[in-house]
């Protein structure tokens, strides 16, 4: 009963929210200053920007009131404790890193709503049926080593200790960024949550596509997350004088490299329904205006909601890769980097979440599947999850313009508040 009373009042008190909501705007202003770059938002995995953002985030959860700790692969954990000896973990997470010129929202906007909703029931010291963790994950977009997910998969206890040896731009290893850290590797493992610890995992994330905007939704529930594949491809053809070489005995990477774009782009369109595929990074080499290019080497990401029609569709593109390839005399290397089949949320989770969304006055409760990759990905092979998405302006997001509205922040909080409320109740005997 008490317990009943406690959440009626904490939930409904309206000056908490606007207080809450105030902290995650200036907050979020704070977070988006702190940047590697200087013209533009840029936070890769373990940087100086990346450890300050980290620093940051800490305070705040020790400000919560949580008991908090950085993991070896730089995770930030913040945990409210249960008092119970059987009490399991439910994790609300999301990433503090950015691709490179990034917008402010994606990723913190759900550290930032999991940091509020520990804090109100800390206020309150409610007494919790399970262990609340707020997760800050150091690496979701895996722009410095290509390992999507790297945060989450340590918690979950994925981690690949094939990913160590990856380098970066510059040449530097995972590995001797984190001993430079003062990590160590053979540690990392024993920063996961053993699946049988596990009670749930929610996240948080801003929508970056157009349906709630076309909708007139502030948020909305998420069903699953595409299949979503990543594969480094490298063409190696004969560098020559741009001058001297005929054209027709050329063996140009980069002409390769275009056809095989454009031919991807062409297999996307026409299985639109199903499938999106990128070619977003390129190196060329050796990359001067009068030499012809021997070698380029790119990316290619993959995505569908069909975990089986996607293996197809990779298995077409490779093949037609090497049929570039043998036409123009070029060798064709095609490494698979990461594979991640299609999940769904939690139905029993989804429903907390679905009551948690009328009772924040939204006026239609709408689920659609995500096409973009996100940390539950990797938690969902170890727990249940649920995740809520909120509005962006038109849906722009990787993007300095990416934009949420105060307003609807202000409704994800509420939906969060009422969320945790129902997840203590049906806790609770
Ligand atoms: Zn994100």
């Amino acid at each position: 009963m008490f317990l009943q009373m406690m959440v009626i009042i904490t939930s409904t008190n309206t000056i908490q929210t606007a207080v809450a909501n105030d902290r995650i705007l200036r907050r979020l202003e704070e977070l988006s200053t702190i940047s590697d770059d200087n013209d533009c938002l840029s936070r890769f995995y373990f940087t100086a920007a990346h450890q300050q953002a980290s620093d940051l985030i800490h305070s705040w959860m020790e400000e919560a009131g949580l008991d908090v700790t950085k993991d070896t692969i730089g995770n930030i954990r913040g945990i409210y404790r249960s008092d119970r000896a059987d009490a399991k973990h439910f994790v609300i997470g999301s990433h503090y890193d950015t691709v490179h010129d990034a917008g402010k929202y994606d990723g913190p906007l759900g550290i930032l709503l999991g940091i509020e909703m520990a804090q109100r029931l800390k206020k309150y010291g409610i007494d919790l049926p399970f262990h609340l963790n707020c997760i800050a994950f150091a690496d979701e977009e895996g722009s410095r080593f290509s390992t999507a997910y790297l945060g989450s998969s340590v918690i979950a206890g994925n981690f690949d200790h094939e990913w160590l040896s990856r380098k970066d731009d510059r040449g530097v290893s995972f590995q001797e960024v984190i001993e430079g850290n003062g990590g160590q590797v053979n540690s990392i493992s024993d920063d996961q949550i053993p699946q049988e610890d596990w009670l749930g995992y929610f996240e948080v994330h801003i929508e970056q596509g157009p349906v709630l905007c076309k909708q007139d939704l502030p948020v909305c529930l998420v069903s699953g997350i595409a299949a979503q594949a990543r594969v480094n491809v490298s063409w190696k053809g004969m560098a020559g004088h741009a001058g001297t070489s005929p054209m027709d005995i050329r063996n140009d990477a980069l002409c390769a490299a275009a056809e095989f774009t454009l031919l991807i782009e062409d297999i996307g369109k026409k299985n639109k329904e199903q499938l999106v595929a990128t070619v977003g990074k390129l190196n060329v080499s050796p990359n001067t205006s009068n030499v012809i290019p021997g070698m380029v080497t790119h990316s290619l990401d993959i995505r569908s909601p069909n975990g089986s029609f996607l293996s197809e569709m990779i298995e077409l593109i490779q093949t037609k890769g090497k049929e570039i390839a043998q036409k123009r005399t070029i060798e064709f290397d095609w490494k698979l980097m990461q594979f991640n089949p299609a999940i769904d949320c939690d139905d029993q989770l989804q429903e907390l979440l679905e009551r948690s969304i009328k009772k924040g006055n939204i006026s239609q409760v709408l689920k659609i599947p995500s096409g973009a990759g996100h940390d539950a990905v990797m938690i969902s092979a170890v727990a249940p999850v649920s995740m809520l998405f909120v509005r962006c302006t038109e849906g722009i997001s990787h993007n300095p313009l990416e934009y949420v509205e105060s307003s609807d922040i202000k409704d994800a909080l509420i939906v969060c508040n009422h969320f945790m409320d129902e997840l203590i109740s049906a806790h609770t005997i």
